[in-house]
């Protein structure tokens, strides 16, 4: 402890840094995928020695959320969501759901996600992933749990799936990719706006005027690992110690100490994902093997 990663893996100590990176929460991560197969121990442990306080680890796929289940049971900085992403919606079948709202009732599961449209790919037919997506929106309506929402050129349908059920629904607008107006309409409609690694990119001006107007207790950061390294990294895998960079290109752009954007959003993650209701004191530390 006490260095965090810099630009190109350097390290440099926190005290220079002018930061206490300890309450840093990485909202979304995909570490059950084969991506981190081979040093998932080592990726938790720089995690944790950049003061990433914890990592909610996303399921896509029925597989992918018994494993993420499986992670957060075995680590105490991991949690779990559980869902299938709209480019897996054409294999759901009508027990699927069943199957997630079992996944869902296990401990440290926090939100249902990610799911969502995604009309970039197109790699499930669009009333396909419509249909999928309210299915699991119901869920989470049944379940009173939060949601991860994946949105990739899909904004009216998107909006046009999430108006009705307002009020009824908290979550996030993961990897926001919206415009102003979206932005405005998501949080009018109660949701949490998250923002990952495009933030630093260059060309990311539009990106970093939504992240301007985001009020400061909707604002969530995430990684989106393997996808979507920052800058820094660009074209690397993302690993989730790698937050650090978007949290201090956003600390900059809102004109705040990065201890305080880093707290700031790391409360509004622990809130809207109740965190610190699912602790459960038994599970083991980082560090010790998984999947025992
Ligand atoms: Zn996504
Ligand atoms: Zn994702």
């Amino acid at each position: 402890m006490g260095q965090i990663p810099r630009l190109g893996g350097e390290m440099l100590k926190k005290e220079a840094f002018g930061v206490q990176a300890d309450m840093t929460i990485d909202t979304h991560a995909h570490l059950e995928m084969e991506a981190f197969e081979g040093d998932r121990e080592a990726v938790l442990k720089r995690a944790a020695e950049a003061g990433i306080a914890a990592i909610i680890t996303v399921g896509t796929t029925i597989p992918d959320c018994e494993k993420a289940v499986a992670l957060a049971r075995s680590y105490r900085s991991v949690y779990a969501a559980v869902g299938i992403h709209p480019h897996d919606a054409k294999g759901m079948d009508d027990s699927t759901c069943d199957r997630l709202r079992a996944l869902a009732r296990e401990d440290k599961v926090v939100a249902i996600g990610e799911i969502g449209l995604d009309f970039f790919y197109n790699l499930s037919p669009r009333e396909v992933q419509i249909r999928r997506f309210e299915e699991q929106l119901d869920l989470a309506e049944e379940l009173e749990l939060p949601v991860i929402i994946h949105n990739r050129e899909a904004h009216a349908e998107t909006l046009r799936v999430l108006r009705p059920r307002k009020g009824r629904l908290r979550g996030v607008l993961h990897c926001f990719s919206g415009d102003l107006a979206m932005a405005g309409e998501c949080l009018a409609l109660g949701f949490h706006l998250s923002v990952a690694g495009p933030l630093t990119y260059p060309k990311a001006g539009r990106l970093r005027d939504v992240a301007r107007i985001i009020p400061l207790d909707r604002l969530l950061i995430e990684t989106d690992a393997p996808y979507l390294a920052p800058q820094a990294y660009r074209g690397k895998r993302n690993e989730p110690s790698y937050v650090v960079e978007t949290a201090r290109r956003l600390a900059e752009i809102r004109g705040l100490p990065f201890e305080d954007l880093a707290r700031l959003t790391s409360a509004n993650a622990r809130r809207l994902f109740n965190l610190d209701g699912k602790d459960d004191d038994d599970v083991r530390v980082a560090g010790k093997a998984a999947g025992g």
